[in-house]
């Protein structure tokens, strides 16, 4: 009977550190580091005041725990993993300072898996130390959802690819050393059997970036983090291909479960975050002569909240105790890294908004972090796939080998079985 929702003593001490550490010596940095880019910027102000913290988690053997031994990490397991990064989500810095930084974390998964010796030595060592940054470019301007819609091409000119085309919300591209690209190298054949990923250095002749494009309407025009890239007759060499040729797609699909877990993983620690503002504002405030908190419609939303971030939160544990079973992205693993990713967005959308509304004018105002969660909302429900696509998966999983009703009735019809049930039970039957 392995059904244990309980921690093992030692980790649950890395963890109590964990909390302590992030809550005094991380989230301090989102009040004073407020640039797009500056949990990933090597050069950026933050990047320095982050050195020594990294060097405190990597005295702890807590640094980039998201590798299993076979790929050279630590082998914490994704159950681990998932209680880790719900501390981790309460600081947009806290990933980078324990080493598990998206995308890096996707791309060291597929340079551990497809990378040559050299590419290994050359990216993905230095990214594991943390001492680089990447980023991973497969959206096009005119199609994401879709790979199908992809039009960026590369074609081989004796021992060099050439690439043309465009890449849209590439993550980091304005800081990264390297960009892994999906690019169309078969246009006859369909996606799945015709692209295939290429890792670009930074600064690579014919790779521009147009505009660094931001999230949400308050930045300046261009002063994101995600890269509008154009490709003209970009030249690398033929070696600078991750996986086989014709396999982009397989190589993509490898790292994409992973980026989805963590973000779910990450989204608990919002959720959680969220739910502390709430529960200090209402045992705080009065109005009408009683505290929030006495107000049942307020308690109403206290118990939904904390009810569906413990629903969400055990769902998140189960997909990642799916994938440590078995140790594969299975069937079933890919339905419930669908249905968390699905989930995301709506229980952010509930708690945060409940929580910025029992704020009033203070949960609107730039004066709380609230604001800075809300657009975690729409966020989560595109970044690595829209919500539907991922409901599409679960449903079809779901529906896969369900047969249907024979006859005009189903097979649940009571008077369709009430006799066979009669006969069953006829000599407890007057
Ligand atoms: C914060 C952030 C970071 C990102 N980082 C990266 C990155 O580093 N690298 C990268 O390559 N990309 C990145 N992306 C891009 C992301 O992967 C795409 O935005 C996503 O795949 C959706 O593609 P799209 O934006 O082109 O929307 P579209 O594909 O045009 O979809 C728009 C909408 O159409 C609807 N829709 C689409 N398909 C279906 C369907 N099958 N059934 C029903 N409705 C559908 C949905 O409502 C969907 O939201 C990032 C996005 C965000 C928001």
């Amino acid at each position: 009977m392995a059904w244990d929702f309980s921690t093992d003593p030692d980790f649950q001490k890395q963890l109590d550190w964990m909390r302590e550490f992030v809550r005094e010596e991380i989230e301090p940095m989102d009040l004073v580091f407020r640039h797009p880019a500056a949990h990933v910027d090597p050069k950026s102000p933050a990047a320095r005041a982050m050195a020594p913290l990294k060097a405190e988690v990597k005295k702890r053997g807590l640094w980039a725990c998201h590798l299993g031994p076979d790929l050279g990490g630590k082998g914490f397991g994704q159950l681990k993993l998932g209680l880790m990064n719900e501390i981790l989500g309460r600081s947009r810095f806290a990933p980078t300072v324990f080493g598990t930084q998206a995308p890096d974390t996707g791309n060291a998964e597929i340079l551990a898996r497809f990378g040559t010796e050299e590419q290994k030595a050359k990216y993905l060592q230095p990214l594991l130390d943390g001492e680089i940054v990447s980023c991973y470019s497969m959206t096009e301007p005119q199609a994401g959802a879709d790979p199908g819609q992809f039009e960026c091409q590369a074609r081989l000119d004796g021992d060099q690819w050439v690439i043309n085309g465009e890449k849209w919300f590439a993550s980091h591209a304005c800081v990264a050393e390297f960009l892994i690209v999906m690019a169309i190298t078969n246009p006859d054949f369909p996606v799945h059997e015709g692209s295939t990923m290429l890792i670009v250095p930074a600064g690579t002749h014919g790779m521009d970036i147009v505009r660094n494009t931001a999230v949400g309407p308050k930045d300046e025009m261009g002063s994101g983090v995600h890269g509008y890239i154009r490709f003209t007759d970009c030249r690398i060499p033929e070696r600078s291909r991750l996986g086989p040729v014709g396999e982009g797609f397989k190589v993509a699909q490898s790292r994409l479960g992973g980026g989805r877990i963590h973000h779910a993983m990450r989204t608990v620690g919002i959720l959680n975050k969220a739910m502390d503002f709430m529960k200090e504002r209402v045992v705080s405030r009065i109005t009408k002569g009683e505290r929030l908190a006495d107000k049942q419609m307020v308690q109403e939303k206290i118990a939904d909240s904390y009810t569906q971030i413990l629903q969400f939160r055990l769902h998140v544990l189960y997909a990642a105790w799916l994938l440590d079973r078995d140790q594969a992205y299975t069937r079933d693993v890919r339905r419930e890294i669908s249905a968390i990713k699905a989930a995301m967005p709506g229980v952010l959308k509930d708690v945060v908004y409940r929580a910025l509304h029992l704020h009033g004018s203070l949960g609107m105002s730039n004066e709380t972090q609230l604001m800075d969660m809300w657009q975690y909302v729409p966020e989560m429900g595109i970044v690595d796939g829209p919500t539907e696509v991922h409901k599409i998966v679960v449903a079809k999983d779901i529906l896969r080998g369900v047969e249907p009703s024979d006859g005009p009735f189903p097979s649940y019809h009571i008077p369709s079985r009430l006799p066979e049930a009669r006969a069953k039970f006829a000599a407890f039957l007057d």
